[in-house]
C-alpha cells in the first residue's frame, strides 16, 4: 500500500512525489540510529492520510466551536480514553501539535512570566524546551539548570535536592533527550514536594518503555506528563499530555485557547491507532528487544574501542565518546552519511567541542528494532561504526556493502 500510495502521489504531483520517493528510499537504504526516530506501522501512517485533515474542531470532544464534529469526536475521544488506559493516567489531553508544545503547554498553564523553573541542562542531555535561553521557555521564565555528577556522568539527586531548596523553583521539569539511564522520578517528586514545586516529567524518549512497564512510570509521581509520540511508542509525530485531574482544566485550557488554534484530527487518529498498539502484549516484546540491542549495541561498541557516557545504557539510547578516534561526533556523523548510517552528533557531559560539532554521537535502538533486528546484527553496526572512525577511506566501499547486505535482510515497507 505504501508503494502504490507513493505512485498515486507522483502521478498527481511529480515534483513532491519525486521527493517523497527519494526518502522512502533513504529510509529503506539506511540503518536508521537515530535515538528519536522510528519507522511507524501501515495504519499509523495510513490514518495520517485521510479525511480527517479536513475538519476544524477547536475546542474538545461534546465542546466544539464548530458544527460537524460528532466523527471527530469519537476518534479524539478513542485516543484519550487509550491514552489514559496505556497509561494509567487520569486526564489525557491528545492535542498537542509536538513534543515542544506540549512542554510551552504546562508552562503556560502553571507559570507566570519571570517564575523560577529547574531543568536539566541542555548540554547534559535536557531538551530546547526544558529552558535553555534560546527557547521560549528560557526567554519568559527564570531557569535554572542543574547538570549530570562529573565523575559518575548521571543525574546527581543529592545536588538537585540542594540546587531546589536553594531556588525554589515553582516548576521542577524531569526528563532528558540524551540520557542512558533510568531516570528516578520518585526522588523527583520527593524533591518537588520537599520545595513545594510543580513536579512535570516530559518522558519523550521512554514513552514506549515507560508503556510497556520497562522503566518507571512517571504518572504516579509527577503532577503532569508531557510526551511525544513518535519515538519510542512509534506513533505519528506529535505531543500528548497526562495529568491528574485536579489538573485536566487547566491543561486542557492552556493547549486550547492557550497556545494552539484547531487540533490536527487525522494525527489524533493516528495516535489512537499507536496506542491500540501500544495496548497489545506484542509490543511489550517489541520494546524488550529495544533494551536488549542497545545492550548488545553499546557492549560491541565498547569493545570496538568507544567510550560510552556512563559506561553502557539501561534503555533505549547510549552517547560515545568519538575522541579516542581522533574525531569529532561532527565528523563521525558526516562520514556516516556517506556509507549509509544515519545517528546524530551529540554533546557529551562537559564538552570542550561547540555544539555544532561536539565530541559524542547518540546512537538508539529503536529502528533497527521495528526492522526486526536483533542483538547478533547490533555487533555488525558496531563494527561498521569503528571502521567509519578508524580507517574511514578505505573502508568506506566496504561499510557499504555491509550495510546493504543487512537491510537488504530486514526489509521495509514492502
Ligand atoms: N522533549 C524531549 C525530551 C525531546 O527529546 C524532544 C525532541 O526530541 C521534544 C520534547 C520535542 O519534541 P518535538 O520535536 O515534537 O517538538
Amino acid at each position: 500500500m505504501i508503494k502504490q500510495t507513493m505512485d498515486l502521489i507522483e502521478k498527481l504531483d511529480p515534483e513532491v512525489g519525486a521527493g517523497i520517493r527519494k526518502e522512502y528510499e533513504r529510509q529503506t537504504r539506511n540503518i536508521e540510529l537515530i535515538a528519536s526516530e522510528n519507522f511507524v506501522s501501515e495504519a499509523v501512517m495510513f490514518a495520517m492520510g485521510t479525511c480527517l485533515t479536513n475538519k476544524y474542531a477547536e475546542g474538545y470532544p461534546g465542546k466544539r466551536y464548530y458544527g460537524g464534529c460528532q466523527c471527530v469526536d469519537e476518534v479524539e475521544e478513542i485516543a484519550r480514553r487509550r491514552a489514559c488506559e496505556l497509561f494509567s493516567a487520569d486526564h489525557a489531553n491528545v492535542q498537542p501539535h509536538s513534543g515542544a508544545n506540549a512542554n510551552l503547554a504546562v508552562f503556560y498553564a502553571f507559570l507566570q512570566p519571570g517564575d523560577t523553573v529547574l531543568g536539566l541542562n541542555l548540554a547534559h542531555g535536557g531538551h530546547l524546551s526544558h529552558g535553555s535561553p534560546v527557547n521560549i521557555s528560557g526567554s519568559y521564565f527564570h531557569v535554572v539548570p542543574y547538570s549530570l555528577n562529573d565523575e559518575t556522568e548521571r543525574l546527581d539527586y543529592d545536588e538537585i535536592r540542594r540546587v531546589a531548596k536553594e531556588i525554589k523553583p515553582k516548576l521542577i521539569v524531569a526528563g532528558a533527550s540524551a540520557y542512558p539511564r533510568e531516570i528516578r522520578f520518585d526522588i523527583f517528586a520527593d524533591i518537588a514536594k520537599e520545595v513545594g514545586a510543580i513536579l512535570m516529567v516530559d518522558m519523550a524518549h521512554i514513552a514506549g518503555l515507560v508503556a510497556a512497564g520497562l522503566h518507571m512510570s512517571p504518572v504516579p509521581y509527577a503532577d503532569v506528563v508531557t510526551t511525544t509520540t513518535h519515538k519510542t511508542l512509534r506513533g505519528p509525530r506529535g505531543g500528548l499530555i497526562l495529568c491528574k485531574e485536579e489538573h485536566a482544566k487547566a491543561i486542557d485550557k492552556a493547549i486550547f485557547p492557550g497556545i494552539q488554534g484547531g487540533p490536527l484530527e487525522h494525527i489524533i487518529a493516528a495516535k489512537a491507532v499507536c496506542f491500540g498498539e501500544a495496548l497489545k502484549p506484542e509490543f511489550k516484546e517489541y520494546q524488550k528487544q529495544i533494551i536488549k540491542n542497545a545492550k548488545a549495541l553499546s557492549d560491541a561498541l565498547i569493545n570496538e574501542g568507544f567510550r560510552l557516557i556512563t559506561g553502557g545504557t539501561d534503555n533505549h539510547l547510549m552517547l560515545a565518546d568519538v575522541r579516542p578516534f581522533g574525531i569529532t561526533g561532527k565528523v563521525l556523523q558526516n562520514r556516516l552519511d556517506e556509507v549509509y548510517i544515519t545517528l546524530n552528533k551529540n554533546a557529551i557531559p562537559n564538552d570542550p567541542e561547540k555544539p555544532f560539532v561536539t565530541s559524542g554521537v547518540r546512537i538508539g535502538t529503536p529502528s533497527v528494532t521495528t526492522r526486526g533486528m536483533k542483538e547478533e546484527d547490533m555487533g555488525k553496526i558496531a563494527h561498521f561504526i569503528k571502521l567509519a572512525a578508524s580507517d574511514f577511506e578505505a573502508q568506506a566501499d566496504n561499510i557499504r556493502a555491509g550495510v546493504n547486505e543487512l537491510c537488504a535482510k530486514y526489509p521495509l515497507y514492502e
